[in-house]
């Protein structure tokens, strides 16, 4: 067996390991499993919402996937069904929060200059009033 094989699995395994112990530790995987307490306003099988605790705006709700990703980069080819559902959740609560028609944003923070604060991934909806032109 070549030396770089056991080697390799050797740091896939610590990988894999370091990445559970994240998950275990992540504020939002422990919401997902009911750890820490939320007030989740919709919730199925792959997908939580939640208000966020510091609103930016009179509507300001973060939808999670269930599964721990740690940001866009992490999303594979078999993420492309959540990434969908995440979208058209926002249209949906939306809807219900009243603000289709006048207008909403949606914004998910990527790495550090992306100002994420959560490693793991989730999407703002964020709207109810008249939001600044500029993002960047
Ligand atoms: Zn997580």
């Amino acid at each position: 067996m070549p030396h770089g094989g056991a080697d390799l699995l050797l740091s896939e395994r610590l990988a894999a390991r370091r990445e559970m112990t994240m998950a275990d530790e992540c504020m939002f995987c422990r919401i997902v499993r009911k750890e820490v307490p939320s007030q989740p306003i919709y919730e199925d099988h792959d997908l939580l919402a939640v208000p966020d605790i510091q609103p930016a705006a009179p509507v300001h709700v973060l939808i999670i996937p269930k599964e721990h990703m740690v940001n866009l980069n992490d999303a594979g080819k078999n993420d492309v069904g959540i990434l969908g559902k995440m979208l058209r959740l926002s249209a949906k609560i939306a809807n219900e929060k009243g603000i289709a028609e006048s207008g909403y944003r949606v914004v998910i923070n990527n790495g550090a200059d992306g100002c994420q604060v959560i490693p793991h991934l989730h999407l703002h909806l964020i709207g109810g009033k008249q939001l600044q032109e500029r993002i960047g």
